[in-house]
């Protein structure tokens, strides 16, 4: 039961790992999308955007023939307006609440639209936003992700000079390093970060680490450097760490973070990339998801998604679950992992089952081991419990936080003066809408920050 790779041809890889959401095969198809929109009053799709993006303005521009004008529009409120058309959860944001669910009908495809147009302009390199004259001050963020980029725009817009130091040495953070293959290749988001530097005014310093130092002895970054060089610091260092199971077993070979397996797929070819035969994935979530149809892809012949909860508290959204039932991934319910078993590398996962137990005054009803177990034959388990965020960086930094949570005040600033923070770093992960909208906060906190000291 050795892990195996190189289980598929060079074709079944590539139609594995295809777009799963393909874009309007023709103009005309996008159009007679955009022209079933009824352009609501006070759109209850806008209304569920994260970062607010006025989706009739933007589908009337496509009816219109104002591609510019649309991706414009989208820009305005999202400067990952592209990427977001393929990752979003659109079924809980937007298309879901489209009015045309409750008549029944298909939703307006919205984030095909916003692809479209957004596509366009990333093709052709249409800088829609000037950017102000320089104002002479210096913001570093740390972190490209979502977060990161998103408030670099806003504020290189407002001619402010933004450096950003990421630890990899790429841009775009989970969405280049996380999201599943066949939502996002490695490619388009390249793409998304060159467009939004193209802006001009930003710097992307690669292979930078705060609290790290550089190699040969050179010191790396700290938050007092940065504190020191800079009139404002933006983190947007995410939640990087897997979070652990805590049961035997979990140091044998096989045992695999999510995290960990999903980048490897992101930056090695598929062929090199080993899955197991028989691979168990515990947890429900969008990276659990993400991770147990991608061995599926991969090639292993039966992935189990275990999850100690029930179907109704699953934390992954229902088209995403049927992504995984559609790969034949199969799902146990009320189950928890108890103990790995194997000489030197995995051969079984023990899982506890589980019930729901009396609700608590809040009428969650907690799961309850039920003193009865069962075993999976297994060599591989990849671990998606989860993800941490660097606790011990933020002590370090002696920041605020709750287990690691960067701690923020309404004005998106941390306990220490000028340095901001903001996407999952704060929020323990959610979606990268929600850390694009974070970004745009934190830029119009540190500019209101910064802007009295342009006027003394
Ligand atoms: C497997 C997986 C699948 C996901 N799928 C989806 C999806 O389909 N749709 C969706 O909307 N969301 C998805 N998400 C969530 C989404 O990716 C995140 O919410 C979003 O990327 C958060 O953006 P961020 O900028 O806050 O953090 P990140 O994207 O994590 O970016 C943080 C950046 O900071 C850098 N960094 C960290 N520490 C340091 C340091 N000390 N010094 C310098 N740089 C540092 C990191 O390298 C990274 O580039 C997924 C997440 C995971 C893990
Ligand atoms: S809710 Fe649907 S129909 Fe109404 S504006 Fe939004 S996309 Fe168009």
């Amino acid at each position: 039961m050795a892990i195996q790779n190189n289980r598929l041809t060079a074709e079944q890889y590539e139609q594995n790992f295809s777009d799963i959401h393909p874009p309007f095969e023709t103009h005309n198809a996008a159009l007679v999308e955009a022209n079933r929109c009824l352009f609501c009053y006070d759109a209850p799709c806008t209304k569920s955007c994260p970062t607010s993006i006025n989706i009739p303005k933007f589908i009337k521009q496509i009816t219109t023939e104002n591609i510019k004008g649309s991706a414009h529009t989208i820009f305005q409120s999202n400067i990952m307006g592209a990427g977001c058309s393929k990752v979003c959860p659109v079924e809980k944001l937007c298309e879901g609440s489209c009015v045309y669910n409750l008549m029944d009908e298909p939703a307006i495809p919205i984030a095909k639209l916003q692809r479209y147009s957004t596509e366009k302009a990333l093709a052709n390199n249409w800088q829609l936003f000037e950017r102000k004259k320089s104002t002479g001050k210096k913001v570093a963020i740390v972190g490209a992700g979502p977060a990161g980029l998103s408030c670099a725009h806003v504020l290189a817009r407002e001619g402010v000079d933004v450096t950003i130091y990421e630890k990899e040495s790429k841009g775009g953070g989970l969405m280049t390093y996380g999201i599943a293959a066949y939502k996002v290749t490695p490619q388009f988001c390249e793409d998304e970060v060159n467009y939004i530097v193209g802006i001009g005014g930003i710097e992307i310093k690669y292979n930078q680490e705060l609290g790290k130092d550089l190699p040969a002895g050179r010191q790396g970054i700290t938050l007092a450097k940065l504190q020191k060089n800079y009139d404002s610091v933006y983190l947007a260092i995410g939640v990087g760490l897997a979070r652990q199971l805590a049961i035997p077993g979990e140091d044998l070979e096989g045992v695999e973070d999510a995290i960990k397996f999903i980048y490897e797929i992101r930056n090695t070819k598929y062929e090199k990339v080993n899955v197991g035969d028989k691979v168990a994935v515990i947890g429900m979530g969008m990276t659990a998801i993400d991770a147990a149809t991608q061995a599926k892809r991969l090639g292993a012949n039966e992935v189990t998604m275990v999850y100690r909860r029930t179907e109704n508290e699953k934390p992954c959204t229902d088209v995403e679950l049927d992504i995984a039932k559609l790969d034949g991934c199969n799902i146990i319910w009320l189950a928890a992992p108890k103990e790995i078993k194997g000489h030197g590398k995995v051969e079984q996962l023990v899982c506890s089952k589980m019930q729901l137990g009396e609700p608590d005054a809040s009428g969650r009803r907690s799961p309850v081991d039920t003193g009865e177990t069962f075993t999976l034959n297994v060599d591989m388990v990849i671990k998606a419990a989860g993800q941490i965020p660097y606790e011990a960086l933020i002590k370090d930094c002696a920041l605020n936080n709750n287990h690691g949570k960067l701690i923020i005040d309404a004005n998106q600033s941390t306990n220490i003066k000028g340095v901001f923070a903001g996407g999952d770093a704060v929020n323990g992960g959610k979606e990268v809408v929600d850390a694009v909208q974070a970004g745009k906060d934190g830029a119009k906190a540190i500019l209101n920050y910064i802007m009295p000291q342009m006027h003394e």
